[in-house]
Order: structure tokens, then C-alpha cells, then sequence
């Protein structure tokens, strides 16, 4: 149960770190943190503290399991100062600041458009109302559940046409952020799972087609947009690398492609850089 990664950061605050991992705890009077992941905006990052400890993020609680994993995450436009606090079993506090990296994101201006309404008609408002409720429930868990402190893998094969961050300004008015990252492909391109997962939603929505959730436990959920085809259920749990489904072009695409969402809770992160770490 080796945390792993080839740049992972490890920060030890004590020359324990070896005894961690084989569980060995017995007289440690300062804990050791092992932190895997990039320190950057949209970054989740996997860590490990001695079984038993409590962490908070900048004042919040963080769920820490039965082995001691925990993640955080920091979202696009996070501040670059936060601090960590780390309580051992025998009650010590220890206090780290995490400084993270700003990122360049790709910002397209865009002027002279037409003012057109590009609202969607009152007869589909109650339908993305009830969507959206549901992709919130389907993310709402806080599992138990090992996958999310494993490798990951791209879930489709082909070119990166679209990244996290990315924001279209039309007329000067900032528009939505993109949080996924697009994998283009023809349709019909398998769509696999890029850790294992159990599935929580998976059926046809109104602005991102036929739609797959995954949970990959500790909050962090995968989410793959605008499928053809869903070959998966509700409840099913898929291992690394088994099918879900299809690329498409679904729901309001522009044109085929797999839109792959990473999210913790309602953070939104970018997949890719899960990738990067792993791969
Ligand atoms: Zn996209």
C-alpha cells in the first residue's frame, strides 16, 4: 500500500515514513505526511497520515479512512496559501502550509456576436431542474471505497480538444468555465472506466446526453459526458479498464467527443492532471 506517483511530494515531518506503511506504529510520537499529487489549482490531491489521525484543510474536517488515506482538493481559481493541520492519535497537532501553484488558463475573447437567446425553451426547464438534482444525489456520497487512491488511466484513446480551466468571454462577458477535459474520437470509440468505480447514474440528460457517474470513494467522482451508447447500471461496479459506454456526440455537443469530469463533492477538478501524476 505504497503511495505512489513519480512526482509525489513527500513531506515527512518526522524519519518515520518507513514504519507508516508497514503499519509499524507503535512508539511514533510524530506523524509523517505523505502527500501524492501536484500542489496546483484544480489538483486532487491523495494523501496519507498515520492511522488514527485527524486532518483539517483550512479549518474544515477532512474524512481520513480506517488506513489513514485522505484527498483534498483545490479548485481552479483557489488561493495560493493553505494551511493543513494534522492531530496525531497521541493528541500532538501539527501544522503545515501547502503552497499552490497559479495556472495560465486558456481565455478566447470573442466580440461582435449576435445577442442571440441561446436559453433553452420553458418546456425543458423542469426536465434540466430535475437533472440536475440528480447528478448532485449521484455525487453526493462519501464511500468507503480504495479506488480513488489508485492509478488512473485515460478512459478513451484519441486527441485532447478541450481542457480544464478553458473560458470562452463573449461580448466581454465571461462565460461558464469548461471543468472537463474532451478526448475527440469517431463514434462509437469505447469509453472504459479510468479507476474502478460504482456506478450512480446513468441515463440520458438534457444538456450532456447520455451520462455515467462513477465513484471512486472519498467523494471523488468521475462523470463522462455526451456518450452514444451506456452499456452500464446503476449499482454495477466496474473494475479499471471495463466498459461504460460509448463516445458520442449526445445531449448539447457540437460534435463527438468524451468529456470526462472529475469532481469532490461539488469541487470541480481537472482529470488530466490525475493522469500526469500516474502515468
Ligand atoms: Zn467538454
Amino acid at each position: 500500500m505504497k503511495v505512489r506517483g513519480c512526482n509525489a511530494l513527500v513531506v515527512t515531518l518526522a524519519f518515520l515514513s518507513s514504519m507508516l506503511f508497514s503499519g509499524a506504529m507503535a512508539v511514533a510520537s510524530e506523524p509523517s505526511l505523505v502527500l501524492n499529487g501536484k500542489l496546483t489549482q484544480g489538483s486532487l490531491i491523495r494523501g496519507q497520515v498515520p492511522v488514527g489521525s485527524q486532518v483539517s484543510l483550512n479549518g474544515q474536517s477532512l474524512t481520513v479512512n480506517p488506513q489513514g488515506k485522505f484527498v483534498m482538493g483545490f479548485e481552479r481559481d483557489a488561493q495560493a496559501t493553505h494551511t493543513l493541520r494534522i492531530i496525531a492519535p497521541d493528541g500532538k497537532t501539527h501544522t503545515q502550509t501547502l503552497t499552490i501553484s497559479k495556472r495560465e488558463y486558456d481565455i478566447q475573447r470573442i466580440d461582435g456576436l449576435d445577442q442571440k437567446m441561446v436559453s433553452p425553451p420553458k418546456s425543458v426547464l423542469e426536465r434540466i431542474r430535475n437533472d440536475s438534482a440528480n447528478v448532485a444525489r449521484a455525487r453526493s456520497g462519501n464511500r468507503n471505497y480504495d479506488a480513488v487512491f489508485t492509478r488512473f488511466s485515460w478512459p478513451a484513446e484519441g486527441p485532447i480538444t478541450g481542457v480544464y480551466g478553458s473560458q470562452r468571454v463573449l461580448n466581454g462577458e465571461p462565460k461558464r468555465p469548461h471543468y472537463g477535459v474532451d478526448v475527440g474520437g469517431p463514434i462509437g470509440t469505447p469509453i472504459v472506466a479510468p479507476t474502478s468505480g460504482i456506478v450512480t447514474l446513468a441515463e440520458d440528460l438534457y444538456y450532456s446526453g447520455n451520462t455515467v457517474i462513477l465513484d471512486h470513494g472519498m467523494g471523488v467522482f468521475s462523470t463522462f459526458l455526451h456518450l452514444d451508447s451506456i452499456t452500464v447500471k446503476v449499482g454495477e461496479e466496474l473494475n479499471k479498464g471495463e466498459q461504460l459506454g460509448t463516445l458520442g456526440a449526445t445531449g448539447r455537443a457540437t460534435g463527438p467527443h468524451l468529456d470526462w469530469r472529475i469532481n469532490l463533492g461539488s469541487m470541480r477538478l481537472d482529470p488530466q492532471l490525475l493522469i500526469t501524476d500516474s502515468e
